[in-house]
């Protein structure tokens, strides 16, 4: 290109070249980023200043002793619980306007956005299962009785409980009651979905068969933050698992560098804990 071609007609030539993926990649800011996010409770520091960036599709595992502030951290993501201070970014704007007071309305976009699935799956008991589905559809995104119920029933049949619609959620087993609230959480199409050890409570072939929904989304492209305890899950599924400890991220990478070559003694002890099991 000779000398005299302005700076601006270069970047436009050289972009026009580029692949549309890799520029739009480029310019795109991550799904989620946290910066300095602290958190105390009663003066007590439970996350000290953890800055993390989340891209679109990606699936980060959560692991670490009791007490770490894994469960304190992904509320802060959909602000179950108000940092203390610290700012949280949504494709790079500002879940909040005020950290510490966020609006009423703003909360209620961030957890459209955020979907989030628990330990203990709080389906309503007196309702069908399609119902408890469709229920939040209608409440928060204002869909028709007719569009929710429609809606459920694909999710149903994709985390594999069709048959469950009409039953009670007291007729399903633990594992089908956690597909179940996964199921009703994808149903206000989330950006982000987070995980909070949805598979403790139940047992092995039950959680197994949570985890195999989980992965399937994974490999669907839905963006994850996965607490577990499940280390072959975190090994197996995601991109990148944090290792924390004491409210902070004693390190972080591929799973395969994680467990394969830990770099601090805390994660070597941990790992070596729970892997003897
Ligand atoms: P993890 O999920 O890694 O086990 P948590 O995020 O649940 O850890 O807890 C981190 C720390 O914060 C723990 O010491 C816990 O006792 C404390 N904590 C969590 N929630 C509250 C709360 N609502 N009030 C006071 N302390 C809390
Ligand atoms: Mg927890």
């Amino acid at each position: 290109m000779p000398e005299h071609v302005s700076t601006a007609a270069r970047a436009a030539a050289v972009q026009e070249a580029a692949p549309v993926s890799v520029s739009a990649a480029a310019v795109a800011p991550p799904l989620l980023q946290l910066k300095n996010v602290h958190k105390e409770f009663h003066g007590n520091a439970v996350l000290k200043d953890i800055s993390l960036e989340v891209a679109q599709g990606e699936v980060v595992a959560f692991i670490g002793p009791s007490g770490a502030g894994k469960s304190t951290l992904l509320r802060c993501v959909n602000y179950l619980e108000t940092p203390t201070s610290g700012t949280l970014l949504i494709n790079g704007e500002a879940a909040v306007s005020s950290a510490a007071k966020p609006t009423k309305s703003e909360l209620i976009t961030l957890r459209r956005q955020v979907g989030m699935v628990f330990q203990s799956f709080n389906l309503f008991p007196h309702i069908s299962v399609l119902r408890n589905v469709s229920l939040p559809q209608e409440r928060v995104l204002g869909r028709s009785r007719a569009e929710a119920d429609e809606r459920s029933m694909q999710l149903l049949e994709r985390v594999g409980l069709g048959a469950k619609a009409d039953a009670r959620p007291s007729r399903c087993s633990g594992g089908q009651q956690q597909r179940i609230a996964i199921a009703r959480a994808l149903a206000l199409d989330p950006q982000l979905m987070l995980f909070d050890e949805p598979t403790s409570a139940l047992d092995p072939e039950l959680g197994a068969e949570v985890l195999a929904v989980m992965q399937e989304l994974a490999a669907e492209g839905m963006t994850m933050l996965v607490v577990t305890h499940e280390m072959s899950f975190a090994r197996r599924v995601s991109n990148r698992t944090v290792f924390m400890a004491d409210g902070a991220v004693v390190e972080a990478g591929p799973p395969e560098q994680l467990f394969g070559s830990p770099q601090h003694a805390r994660t070597k002890r941990f790992l070596e804990a729970v892997l003897d099991r």
